[in-house]
């Protein structure tokens, strides 16, 4: 595997240019908080996370979602001991801010094809108090 994980992801940096569009003010990657989130809006306590769905395995919550499918296929090592890891750190991640009183939403490389629709998801969750 010569893929190598990036903080600053295209999907991610389609989910932050909406976010500012919205005029939202936030910090990114948060080292003091568990998996250090991709958007952090303090005020209200909100994570926005951005998740490419081959490496966080969108498969494995969704069945759907062609985009981590097509490089599963052609690569064995998605359902092995290594992306087992990569949920499980996601969940305890997530639990962990829950536990701390945030809310995460998080949305998925191939929701931002439909653009629209993150934008009402994202507006309607930083939005409500
Ligand atoms: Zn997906």
């Amino acid at each position: 595997m010569s893929r190598i994980r990036s903080k600053d992801t295209k999907p991610e940096m389609l989910v932050r240019r909406l976010v500012n569009s919205m005029g939202y003010r936030y910090r990114l990657h948060r080292k003091d908080l568990p998996g250090k989130p991709d958007l952090v809006y303090g005020p209200r306590r909100k994570i926005v996370e951005v998740r490419g769905c081959y490496w966080h395995a969108h498969l494995r919550y969704d069945p759907t979602c062609w985009e981590a499918r097509s490089e599963a296929k052609s690569n064995k090592g998605y359902w092995g001991p290594k992306m087992d890891r990569n949920v499980e750190r996601d969940q305890k991640n997530l639990t962990l801010l829950e536990q701390v009183g945030w809310q995460v939403l998080v949305v998925w490389e191939c929701e931002l094809r439909d653009m629209a629709a993150v934008k009402e998801r994202v507006s309607a969750f930083l939005s409500n108090p």
